[in-house]
């Protein structure tokens, strides 16, 4: 529940609040605001017992959460959350486009990457060391050896590093190279490792599963933010439907829903949606349209050599004009790209 203090309340009588509160087990969660202050307070309402909370002095009303997912929801904090990593601010007005292969391939491949990116307008360099492969034949990554190359190219061109953690074993050498951590789609409801990157002091952006409903995949945000990291970014990926013309269905309905829903920033990524690089620039148009926070896009500086999802990554021509064409959406819908 939401309990919003009166503005002429006292810090004395805020305090005596948040004691109550805290003494019959609630988890707090305090916003001090410019008007007034309100006090988050997670746990089962029963066990407020006699307790009258709208009698104590200096409370103006208490607000119930419905939803199942507390910290994440729009009635827990109705402004915006804008992520702040490395200078940038993601969920804020400018649309931030996080570009790059599917996965580090090599020095080159990955150098020549960020150049492109860094190019034509990306902040942030995308591509995956721990790859989730269906088949365990397929490239797995280069693991380590993937983050120092990421990392390397961090140096060179100033873009910042997402890439995917799959693992809690891997979250301490991930965190110590990336700016921001990616849970991937097959990992939405692993909550051991959701619980691991709560722990963790940098963004996670995390994708919906391709079956997760939006409620489960606001709970799982709900996972990472109890356990002390509020700084979650949400990627609608595509979901599993009838359709298989293209790899997934995108549901951009979710950016709108999920936006009415809660405060996180949402970004989309059509690439592993469409599954086919000739629509991933409609489809990352039209997220933009939305109301999308930004975008995760797989380009290449040779797709027909990708060991890893080729067939859905844009060539560098094919990206640099998206990327002129997103900043024509982005100004009509009000906003900017760097
Ligand atoms: C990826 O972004 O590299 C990836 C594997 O995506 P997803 O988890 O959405 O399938
Ligand atoms: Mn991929």
């Amino acid at each position: 529940m939401i309990v919003v203090m009166s503005h002429r309340a006292s810090d004395g009588e805020i305090e005596e609040v948040l004691f109550r509160l805290e003494k019959i087990g609630f988890q707090i969660h305090l916003s001090r605001g410019v008007e007034r202050t309100i006090i988050g307070a997670i746990g089962d309402r029963k066990i407020l017992g006699e307790i009258s909370l709208e009698s104590l002095p200096g409370v103006e009303k208490v607000v119930p959460i419905l939803q199942p997912y507390k910290l994440a929801s729009r009635t827990f904090q109705e402004e915006n959350t804008v992520v702040r990593v490395g200078g940038l601010e993601i969920g804020g007005d400018t649309i931030h486009v996080m570009a790059g292969p599917c996965a580090v391939e090599s020095r080159e491949q990955i150098m020549q990457a960020a150049r492109l990116v860094r190019d034509a307008g990306g902040t942030i360099l995308r591509g995956g060391a721990f790859k989730p492969r269906t088949s365990p034949y397929s490239f797995q990554g280069l693991e380590e050896e993937g983050l120092k190359l990421l990392a390397e190219a961090r140096e060179e061109t100033g873009l910042l590093v997402v890439t995917e953690v799959m693992d809690v074993r891997t979250v301490p050498i991930v965190a110590q190279y990336a700016d921001i951590l990616q849970i991937g789609a097959r990992n939405m409801q692993n909550f051991f490792l959701l619980r691991e990157v709560a722990k963790v002091d940098k963004p996670v952006v995390l994708k919906r599963s391709p079956s997760g409903t939006i409620e489960e995949w606001l709970m799982a945000a709900e996972y990472i933010m109890s356990g002390g990291n509020y700084n979650v970014i949400l990627c609608e990926r595509g979901i599993r439907s009838f359709e298989n013309y293209t790899r997934n269905t995108l549901d951009l309905t979710a950016v709108p829903v999920v936006k009415h829903l809660s405060h996180l920033p949402v970004i989309v990524d059509p690439s592993h949606a469409i599954g086919i690089w000739r629509f991933v620039s409609p489809m990352a148009r039209a997220a933009v349209a939305a109301g999308a926070d930004g975008l995760i896009v797989e380009v290449h500086p040779n797709p027909s050599e990708a060991l890893c999802d080729g067939p859905q990554s844009l060539t560098p021509e094919n990206f640099k004009e998206m990327m002129v064409n997103l900043k024509s959406i982005a100004g009509i819908m009000g906003r900017k790209m760097p």
